[in-house]
């Protein structure tokens, strides 16, 4: 069997032209550009490609992109005393923290002080806990991105195995809680999952959000199945994703590929998420 590819940027670009025309309709109601802010410290070149890539997708769809680039001894107060200020600004609808921040800047802290209004990518305790409870709340944008892939196979998840490899609080624990309402039967696995293929065999979907290149191959996937990469790893200039691609391939119904499935889309859903909280 030869899996059908899942083409994230051809997806992303048809709904970019969607969030276009909503944030067309949004200056001409409420006389002002939707805003997004993205705060990136430090000159970490990975961050540096991906806030460069939220601001050109600001641009592509007209949101207006505030970028604040702070250097990376940057104290924990100043960049607080930022956070407040956007919190404040009228302008600013969305606030995007990059991740990771330097060490001596405590995460949790910072994401803390998020207005959960503006809180886009879902790094608040209010915005993942009111994602836990199903009520109404900016979604993660990579798990967010992840679902729209999986719906746009025509496939329908209701009462469908999924299972989702990785447990972070930004992409394993949100797409496990996504899944969870599209009436997926859900499973998280971990470092610590024992017999780990035994477990992915039994999935209808699998995502794979590790972190470790090529990590899921052929025969740990179901024939048929629905493989979402998440994983992006670098290796000697070239990005690969935690799904083997040429193995998974042959055996999935379903895959999308690393570059140009997953990432298009988490960029896609943060515009939509600033769009969100533009309109609320
Ligand atoms: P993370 O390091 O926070 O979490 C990795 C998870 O993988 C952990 O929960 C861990 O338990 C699990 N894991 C590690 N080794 C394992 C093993 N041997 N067996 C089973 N599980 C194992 O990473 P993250 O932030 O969730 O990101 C995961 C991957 O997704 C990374 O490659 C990251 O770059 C990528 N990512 C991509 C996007 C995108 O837009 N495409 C967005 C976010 C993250």
């Amino acid at each position: 069997m030869s899996a059908k590819i899942i083409d994230g940027k051809k997806i992303a670009e048809q709904t970019r032209g969607k969030l276009k025309a909503e944030a067309e309709a949004f200056v001409k109601k409420y006389k002002r550009q939707p805003g997004l802010a993205v705060v990136l410290v430090g000159e970490d070149p990975a961050s540096k490609v991906y806030v460069g890539n939220k601001v050109a997708g600001c641009e592509q769809v007209g949101i207006k992109s505030f970028a604040h680039y702070l250097a990376v001894d940057v104290t924990q107060v100043k960049l607080i005393e930022l956070i407040d200020k956007l919190n404040r600004d009228k302008a600013v609808d969305g606030i995007l923290v990059q991740l990771p921040l330097p060490k001596h800047i405590d995460e949790r802290t910072v994401l803390a002080r998020l207005d959960p209004k503006k809180d886009v990518d879902c790094f608040s305790v209010s915005n993942a806990g009111a994602l836990l409870l199903g009520e109404p709340c900016l979604a993660a944008c990579t798990p967010a991105g992840c679902i729209e892939l999986i719906k746009s196979t025509g496939v329908s998840m209701s009462g469908l195995n999924a299972v989702v490899i990785g447990r972070s609080n930004i992409v394993g624990k949100p797409m496990a809680m996504l899944l969870l309402q599209e009436n997926c039967t859900v499973t998280i696995c971990h470092s610590r999952t024992k017999d780990l293929a035994k477990v992915t065999k039994q999935a209808d979907i699998l995502v794979a959000a590790i972190g470790k290149k090529e990590f899921v191959t052929g025969d740990m996937v179901k024939s048929g199945a629905i493989v979402i990469d998440v994983g992006i790893n670098r290796h000697e200039g070239k990005l690969y994703g935690d799904v083997n691609f040429g193995e998974v391939s042959k055996v999935a119904g379903y895959i999308t590929p690393v570059p140009g499935g997953v990432g298009p889309m988490t960029i896609t859903m943060l515009l939509a998420n600033t769009l969100k909280a533009a309109r609320a």
